[in-house]
């Protein structure tokens, strides 16, 4: 546990010996001796890409540092924290340490799990700004999305604490823990959604073996790291790295794994039930957000939402705005398109090691769909503000506005992970509504309206999960705004995260016995 880093920002010379590099999250490196483990190092996320692969240094976010080693091996699995290669043939025997300590854990009450993740909170408090500086130089996230990012995590882990001795008193039926949750998060939120999906299924019982995505694998490390001590058994948490092969494949669709909690695209969750047609998934997948703008709306505090949600982390966000839709006189004055872009213009972009930053770099390549959104315009559409590469990198875009877009368009319906928003216009809330219901994905949704009558109709008919009145659309608080979507946004039961249901959701029940 002491080995949590504490200075990410590592310099290569410091990790430059191979033996010294294989675990930077622990001295111990024992490879297995039954497998031929030929280590191929990565540096952190970054891969030694910058040193021997330019065409992998320029998929990354960051490129310019040498930020940790992690092991990785040609069959693309280790552990990170013993680099411990496993492969096909001994996937069996490795999941079954944690299925085993499944055992005793799932035995005691809820109550005591309870005790174990409050004091995980404790524990990543503790390590708020060690986690906030890996997030920056490993995602690129800024300071000011970081640090929230921490406290959801914290968040989480108490709630989910609460939940947890929940189970201990439900009438007629009695929490069946399942035995190991597979946890597959995204890159976006490389800290909050791993610990949330990790604490909850800890907190229902289950062992855990956390894939971090390949963009955070010190992110996920390190979360790892913090929380595998506080555990009573360290079998519990198993850290993997999959590259994408057969070996990711395989532990999906493994017997073992009762459970897989997947935070990503909608295309990966269908590509995980292609693996196993029965596979228990919970998945929270893409979204195509609007935020309608009425007449009757505060139009300051509008703007001023509508820019946080839509350019906050880039754009980056499952639940971002990427639509901001105009109705009646908001659409045909030119008042709130000025305010917007002059709010827009006024954001500085740039790394998140510089403390200025409000709009951070765009970890996957501006490349395909995503440069095609911050370049190309569909019919009728012009730029209010018209997106720049503002460096060599291609990582750096300033915000970008697009005017004019239509209903069915490729920007209407379409999901783009970076710094662009598009405005349209409706007649009236009714026909604003119909627009954002027009889409496959229902995740978040907004409202600006200070009318009674049009939040009513807007209740009564809008398609999304999570639905904010005068306020952004982007982070959802932890037991106060269960996070989870409609539609294409969600695959499998479609509890939301941090709401009541969730741990019910990971347990199996049966009946309690009779008490006279
Ligand atoms: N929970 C996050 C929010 O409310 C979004 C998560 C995601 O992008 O997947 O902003």
């Amino acid at each position: 546990g002491s080995a949590v880093p504490s200075t990410p920002f590592a310099s290569p010379a410091a990790s430059a010996s191979p033996a010294a590099s294989a675990s930077p999250a622990s001295p111990s490196t024992s490879a297995d001796p039954t497998t031929s483990f030929t280590p191929v190092f990565h540096v952190g996320h970054f891969v030694n890409a910058a040193d021997t692969d330019p065409s992998v240094a320029a998929n990354r976010s960051v490129v310019r540092e040498v930020l940790g080693r992690v092991a990785s091996s040609t069959l693309g699995v280790a552990t990170i924290d013993a680099a411990r290669v496993i492969d096909e043939r001994r996937l069996d025997d490795r999941l079954g340490a944690p299925v085993a300590a499944a055992d005793a854990w799932g035995s005691l009450s809820g109550a005591a799990r309870g005790e174990v993740l409050h004091r995980i909170g404790e524990a990543l408090e503790a390590h708020r700004a060690d986690l906030i500086e890996v997030m920056a130089s490993e995602t690129g996230k800024t300071a000011d999305q970081a640090d929230p990012e921490v406290s959801e995590a914290v968040d989480f882990a108490h709630y989910y604490a609460e939940l947890a001795a929940q189970l201990d008193d439900v009438d007629g039926a009695v929490a069946v823990p399942e035995k190991l949750t597979l946890v597959t998060p995204p890159w976006n939120f490389p800290v909050a959604i791993p610990a949330g999906s990790v604490l909850s299924a800890l907190a229902a019982g289950s062992a855990v073996v956390l894939k971090p995505a390949g963009q955070a694998e010190r992110c996920g490390a390190l979360l790892a790291e913090i929380i595998k001590p506080v555990l009573p058994d360290a079998d519990l948490l198993t850290l993997v790295q999959v590259e994408e092969n057969g070996l990711g494949r395989q532990l999906i669709a493994h017997a073992l794994v009762d459970r897989v909690i997947l935070t990503g695209a909608y295309e990966t969750a269908q590509l995980f039930r292609s693996f196993r047609a029965d596979l228990p998934l919970l998945a929270e997948t893409s979204g195509k957000n609007a935020i309608i703008v009425t007449p009757s709306a505060d139009l300051d505090l509008a703007v001023k939402d509508v820019v946080h949600s839509a350019f906050g982390h880039a754009g980056q966000k499952c639940s971002a705005a990427s639509l901001v839709i105009l109705v009646g006189s908001v659409a045909r004055s030119e008042r709130f398109r000025h305010q917007l872009l002059d709010a827009a213009s006024s954001l500085t972009v740039g790394w998140p090691s510089d403390a200025r930053s409000q709009v951070g770099p765009v970890v996957e390549p501006a490349a395909g769909k995503l440069l095609d959104g911050l370049t190309k315009l569909g019919p009728g559409e012009k730029w209010l503000l018209e997106p720049k590469s503002l460096d060599g990198s291609g990582r750096l875009w300033s915000p970008g506005i697009r005017d004019g877009v239509t209903r069915g368009s490729e920007f209407h319906r379409t999901e783009y992970f970076g710094p662009v928003l598009g405005v349209m216009t409706a007649a009236t809330l009714d026909e604003a509504i119909d627009l954002v219901n027009d889409v496959d994905f229902g995740l978040t949704s907004g409202l600006h309206s200070l009318d009674p009558a049009e939040l009513q109709t807007w209740l009564d008919r809008v398609q999304a999960g999570n639905l904010y009145v005068n306020r952004g659309i982007t982070g959802a608080i932890v037991r106060r705004q269960p996070f989870g979507g409609w539609k294409k946004s969600a695959v499998g039961p479609g509890t939301k995260a941090g709401g009541p249901n969730y741990l019910v959701g990971l347990t199996g029940w049966r009946s309690a016995p009779a008490v006279d």
